[in-house]
């Protein structure tokens, strides 16, 4: 089950909420009235602040998605969760400039927000601009002159938090992006990971110290996204030098879409192989596809006397000996899949890529390189 969904749709991104974002407007519904004591007003008060928040967060976001859109870079959707927002862009350009430009248009956008409730205070007469300590007193209090103060600091406050130079902020792509202009990509990455893990494990002890938890969760976030970041890359330029041909396993066992489960079973009992392309005798054409998954399924509902074609996937994603494995690897993972046919022009099996076929090309390339004179 999905736990986002939709609110509205703007030039083909769908902006979708996830449900524990409602626990948040419980939270400040409960937390402006109690500790303002003014019951109902302080919590539709602590509601609308919220909104107005998260309004200036899906801001931030299309900030970075308009600016992919621009480059005509697929942007699938944008999620709001309680700790931020998250647009999902189709490929992080590999061209610095692109990347920057990218990144730098969300905190932009806070700060452009920023400037315009600042000018509007100048007019109404009003501080824009307060402490924050005064920011956080402010929290306390329903006072509709400081929602003002608080969304224009929030916004700064929000651009500022995301130029940090550490991943998955924004300030870390612009980091790796800038060093990328002098040197490899992929010794770029690993560099402003570093950085960026040594800021979160400065950030992580500095709230340890003050007692401030909500920092500590946001530095441990920030160490795993930099991790996680600096694998993607590390494993896209060890895999994008291989073709499918090289990792895949030769004469995969088959099944025929007329054979029953339990020779499924068997197969899967006897060979190491877990996952089955299915064809249709007499032709070696792939017509389906049977992953673990699926029989497990197909065993569920139907005795083992059932023929494959019941249960076997119909429509799963193929490719071809000479296609670079990292684009296969892509496609393995989009289709939520464990295995992929390997097909020639005519769409004839010629092997299996699976995920542990990837695996393992992965580790050996990988001990191979390091060990490059
Ligand atoms: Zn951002």
């Amino acid at each position: 089950m999905s736990w986002s969904f939709k609110l509205f749709k703007v030039k083909g991104i769908d902006v979708k909420i996830h449900l524990t974002f409602v626990l948040i407007l419980i939270w400040a519904a409960y937390r402006w009235s109690v500790s303002t004591g003014e019951g109902l007003m302080g919590a539709v008060f602590g509601i609308v602040a919220t909104l107005l928040l998260f309004a200036s967060v899906t801001l931030h976001e299309f900030g970075h998605s308009l600016q992919a859109l621009k480059f005509g870079i697929v942007v699938h959707d944008i999620t709001l969760m309680p700790m931020g927002g998250l647009a999902r862009i189709e490929e992080i350009p590999e061209d610095p400039t692109k990347e920057i430009r990218i990144a730098i248009a969300g905190p932009l956008v806070n700060f452009i927000i920023a400037g315009v409730l600042f000018g509007i205070g100048l007019l109404l007469n009003t501080q824009a601009i307060i402490s924050l300590d005064e920011l956080y007193s402010s929290m306390g209090q329903v006072s509709w002159n400081g929602m003002l103060a608080y969304l224009t600091m929030t916004n700064l406050l929000l651009g500022l938090f995301n130029l940090i130079p550490a991943y998955p902020m924004d300030g870390g792509r612009i980091l790796r992006a800038s060093l990328a202009k002098k040197m490899d990509r992929s010794k770029a990455t690993n560099i402003a990971v570093n950085i960026g893990q040594g800021l979160a494990l400065l950030f992580g002890l500095w709230g340890f110290m003050n007692g401030s938890y909500t920092l500590v969760l946001i530095a441990i976030f920030v160490w795993m996204g930099a991790g996680q970041e600096g694998k993607d890359v590390a494993v896209k330029s060890v895999l994008s030098d291989m073709k499918v041909s090289q990792a895949m396993t030769l004469q995969p066992k088959t099944l025929r879409v007329n054979d029953s489960l339990s020779k499924a079973i068997n197969l899967t009992l006897s060979t190491s192989q877990s996952d089955f392309p299915v064809t249709e005798w007499p032709s070696n054409q792939v017509v389906g596809l049977l992953c673990e998954r699926d029989l497990l399924k197909g065993l569920q509902a139907h005795d083992q006397n059932t023929s494959v074609r019941v249960v076997m996937q119909k429509t799963f994603p193929t490719t071809t000996p000479d296609r670079p494995l990292y684009e296969s690897q892509k496609d393995m993972a989009a289709g939520k899949t464990r295995a992929i046919p390997v097909v020639d022009d005519e769409g004839n099996i010629v092997g299996l890529l699976t995920a542990a076929d990837i695996n393992e090309a992965y580790r050996l390339l990988r001990m191979s390189q390091k060990n490059k004179p």
